[in-house]
């Protein structure tokens, strides 16, 4: 039995000669060809892979946007947990205090990566309180240590 010399596409409804369409195995270990001719398999598969990409690119940057803010409070509420602190505060209040400071170190008033600095340690009997949180740069966040705000104050108006 002779194969028909061309064939209907069943997307774009154009009669192709059979070259056009790929070959498959069937299920009866034959060969048939496929449906679709190979410009609307390719087109086919390649929006199918695009869709794909768009909406994993989006996800994973979604994700690392979300996450960097998440990871920092997630971070504080497990120290404050460690030494039994009191208060929470939301990613929302986290990001009043760094306006409300403009964004700047409590200490220095330089600008930059900031972390969450408390006046109060959690160590010396401070909470996890919006009011008990400023921004500081790595500098100066680790000079303080266990100091209290004021502590802290005195020794840099001291030096
Ligand atoms: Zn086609
Ligand atoms: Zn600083």
């Amino acid at each position: 039995m002779n194969e028909p010399q061309t064939k209907t596409c069943s997307t774009c409804r154009e009669s192709k000669p059979v070259e056009s369409f790929y070959l498959r195995r069937n299920r009866q270990g034959g060969r048939a060809r496929q449906g679709n001719c190979k410009a609307c398999s390719k087109a086919k598969h390649k929006r199918w892979r695009d869709e794909n990409k768009k909406h994993l690119s989006n996800y994973s940057s979604q994700w690392y946007k979300d996450n960097q803010d998440a990871r920092l409070v997630r971070g504080s509420r497990r120290r404050g947990m460690v030494s039994r602190a009191k208060g929470k505060f939301t990613k929302q209040q986290w990001q009043a205090r760094l306006e409300y400071h403009g964004h700047q170190c409590r200490y220095c008033r330089r600008t930059g990566p900031m972390q969450i600095e408390h006046m109060i340690p959690l160590s010396r009997g401070g909470a996890n309180f919006p009011s008990n949180l400023v921004p500081a740069c790595k500098g100066c966040n680790t000079k303080k240590g266990t100091r209290t705000y004021f502590e802290f104050m005195e020794l840099i108006n001291e030096s």
